[in-house]
This record gives structure tokens, sequence and C-alpha cells, in this order.
């Protein structure tokens, strides 16, 4: 390959913290909250513009229960938009029925999200740099001494005791050496449409999971061409929620587009361009086809694809899924969802080769086959928190990841409410 031979140069350090959140989703503000609390100064390093990653860029918008340790408190902050919330999470007496209501997948507002977030960090002085690109470590012997960011102010460092990779790609573990691997998971772009009339439209398709067959027959029977002549599936468009945030407001799922390479950046173009035309097609079919969506718009798509995954850690320990569902591990630090077994042990979250990293959210370790539980949003948050607590105790007893004594992290998250 052509290359060129970059002449060395100095890059200036903006900031020297006790710890680094490098990105701002579910895990890392969770982790930048919860280590602040713990006594370090933080700052949180974010690409785009806003926090809370593919929960809120991606318009995942909704979420297993958000029902243990500081999933409780984002639960409540996120309940308080009262005219966000769904009508039965207004009263609150429906709180607690919002945060324990079993398997039910619970909506919430991204644009309340990504306010409610930044007012999290701030509360806790976390230092926020948005629109900053992570786009090197500087690591010597198993340490990381900074970052290199990228951003329009040119290329700087920052200096840090400690890292939390929460870039959700691994991308510090991988940057800094860490053995990690690459996965790939069918992508998918998500978009709203809204001014529907739902009364009509589930008039003809039942239940809102009938849109599913709807596409497929119009597919089955050429009403509309959806072949672009990529490995693409649109006839899985899914509802993941109808009325819930705003009224006559349908959040779908695009078709699933396979065989992605994420992390190649001539692949990612291609997935861009592909998903938004299949989103486009796919809103203005339903408005000509549809009964109830004769006035309906395409509101909103994600920022960007919503890629489910691209690398995870190989760290200390990659469980199985029998041993994540168990949930009996001696060094439990996340217990995502009350009522569920579900556990994430510290060694999950501990890289192999590099003594000041973490890692948490959907690149953690784990087989692949439980990974699809472990991605979503409740365990990313607790994963966060698990590392922050941690952090902030290796950086106050100048002590390695692998040094922590996990007796105490665990007396530590449950003094702040984690149920293990
Ligand atoms: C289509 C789709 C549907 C899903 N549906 C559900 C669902 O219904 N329920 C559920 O619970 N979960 C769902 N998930 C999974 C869930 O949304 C994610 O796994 C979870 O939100 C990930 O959180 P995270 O904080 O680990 O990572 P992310 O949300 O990916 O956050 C990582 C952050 O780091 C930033 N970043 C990345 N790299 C860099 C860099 N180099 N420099 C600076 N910043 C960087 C990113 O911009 C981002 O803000 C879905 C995911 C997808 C894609």
């Amino acid at each position: 390959m052509d290359y060129f031979v970059e002449p060395e140069r100095k890059v200036p350090v903006v900031n020297d913290v006790d710890v680094l959140v490098c990105g701002g989703g579910f895990a890392g503000v969770a982790a930048a909250v919860a280590a602040a609390r713990n006594g370090a100064s933080v700052m949180l390093i974010e690409r785009y513009g806003f926090l809370g990653g593919l929960a809120t860029g991606a318009l995942v918008i909704t979420t297993p229960p958000l029902n243990n340790g500081i999933n409780r408190e984002i639960a409540r902050r996120l309940v308080d938009w009262q005219s966000y919330a769904p009508d039965w999470a207004k009263d609150d007496a429906m709180d607690s029925e919002f945060i324990d209501s079993g398997d039910n997948l619970l909506p919430y507002d991204p644009e309340a999200t990504k306010y409610e977030f930044v007012r999290m960090l701030l509360e806790e002085q976390v230092e926020i740099l948005f629109h900053s690109y992570i786009a090197d470590t500087l690591c010597t012997d198993g340490h990381i001494d900074g970052v290199i960011i990228e951003n329009k102010g040119g290329r700087s460092a920052v200096r840090a005791k400690f890292i939390i990779d929460a870039t959700g790609d691994a991308d510090v573990a991988a940057q800094a050496g860490a053995p990690v691997r690459t996965v790939e998971r069918p992508i998918t772009m998500m978009f709203n449409m809204a001014d529907v009339d739902s009364e009509r439209a589930l008039e003809r398709l039942g239940k809102w999971t009938g849109l599913k067959k709807f596409m497929r027959e119009a597919i089955a029977n050429g009403e509309i061409d959806f072949d672009l002549g990529v490995d693409a599936d649109f006839g899985a468009p899914g509802i993941f929620a109808a009325d819930l945030i705003h009224k006559g407001q349908l959040n779908i799922w695009g078709g699933m587009l396979y065989s992605n390479q994420s992390l190649d950046p001539a692949q990612r173009t291609r997935a861009e361009i592909v998903t938004r035309d299949h989103a486009f097609r796919m809103a203005g079919f339903l408005k000509k086809n549809l009964p109830g969506f004769e006035n309906a718009r395409l509101e909103q798509m994600s920022t960007e694809v919503g890629i489910r995954a691209t690398r995870n850690l190989e760290g200390e320990l990659s469980p199985a899924k029998k041993e994540v569902v168990r949930g009996a591990f001696s060094d439990t630090v996340a217990r995502p969802y009350l009522g569920k077994d579900l556990a994430v042990p510290y060694r999950s979250l501990l890289p192999k080769k590099i003594d000041n990293l973490l890692v948490a959210g959907r690149c953690i370790s784990a087989d692949d086959d439980i990974m699809g539980r472990l991605r979503l949003i409740p365990v990313c948050s607790a994963t966060g928190e698990a590392a922050g607590v941690a952090a902030a105790m290796a950086t106050a007893q100048g002590i390695s990841a692998k040094a922590i004594d996990v007796g105490q992290l665990q007396a530590q998250l449950a003094e702040q409410g984690v149920e293990l």
C-alpha cells in the first residue's frame, strides 16, 4: 500500500485528569457520574455534540427496565419529563411501574435524555468535550499516558491517570493494543414517522407488528422494489413504539443490512446511503398504501445508521451465556436489571495487557451468544457505573485496574444503591 510518513510533532496537552471517559453513550455517562461521585476529577470526550450514543442518536428509544443502581436514577429523571412521558407514567404514583415493569420495553424520549445527561454530568463537575474524536492512544509498557484527540482546534492530547473506554467499539482498547475481536451484526436505520392516524392503521394491521407482514406481502407481490443489489432484508421492519412518546408518532426499524463490516469506512458510507434510501422508500410506500398514513411524514432518521457491534474486548474473562444467565460470579459488579439473574463480572471489563483501562458498554468481553443481551441499554449503564467506581478507586489508591479489591468495589457499589 502507498503511504506517507507523518513528520514528528509536539502535541499540546490540553487537560490532565484522574479519569478520562471516552464516549458519551449510556455507558460513558454512567461511568463519568460514578467516577466523579467517588472523588475523581473526570473528563468525558464525545465525537458528537450530544450524549446518549445509540440510545439517543440512533433513535433506539426503548429499554428493558431501568431498575437498579444509577439506572433507577436515570429512569426517575426521564419520567420527570411529564410532557414527554407516556400517559401511564405521568402520574407520580406510577413512577415505580415505569421503573419496575418487569420485561416490558419502556419508551424514553431521546431529546429529554440528551438534555438530562448533560445536566447529570454538569451537576457532578464532569468536564465535557464535544465534537472531539479520539484518534489515538499514547501507551508505554502497557500503560496509557493519554489519548490524542482531533477537533476543529486541531490535534491535541489529554493526559489521564485512568481511562474508561465507553466508545462502544473498543476504540481505545484496540489502539492501546489490548486484545479485541471484531464482530459483525446486522445494522438498521431507525426512523420516526409523525402524524399517523394509528386507529385507522390498526384497523388494517390488527396490531403494530402486522406492519412486517404488510411490507413482506408488498415485496412478494412485486408492489415495491427494494432490490438495491446489496445484502439487505427490507422485509424485516419492526415497530418498537407507537403513540408512546408522542401521539401519532411511530418509531420504526428500517430493514436489516447484513454483512456490513462497519469498521471499514467505505462499507460504512455505503450503509448510510443504502439504509437512508430504504427508510425513505418505506415511508413513501406506507404513505401511499396504508390507511391512516395519508398525512404521515418521515419526521426524523437516526443521526447515523444503528450499528450494534464492531469490536468486543477479549478481556480477562469472556463468560459463556449460561454463566452470565446464572449470574453467580464471585466478582459480579453489574446486575443490570432486577427480576433477572443476568450478571456481569469485573473481569469482563478488564483488558489484558493494559494496566489503567476498563471497558464499559456494548463492547465488553463475553461470548457472542450472550452479547445480544449484554448490549441492552441497562447493561451498558450498569457496566459504566461499575467501571466509574473502579476507576476512582484505582486513582485514589494509585493502583492498577487488576489490583483493585473487588470486594471493596462491590461494597462501594452496594453503598450507592446497586443490588448485586
Ligand atoms: C438498531 C438498534 C436497535 C437497538 N434496540 C435496542 C432496544 O430496543 N433496547 C435496548 O436496550 N438496546 C437496544 N439496542 C442496543 C443499545 O442501544 C446499545 O447497545 C447501547 O445504547 C450502547 O450504549 P454504549 O454506551 O455502550 O455505546 P454507544 O451508545 O455506542 O456510545 C458510544 C459513544 O462513544 C462515542 N464514540 C465512539 N467512538 C468515539 C471516538 N473514537 N471518539 C469520540 N467519541 C466516540 C459515540 O459517538 C457514542 O456517543 C439497539 C441498538 C441498535 C443499533
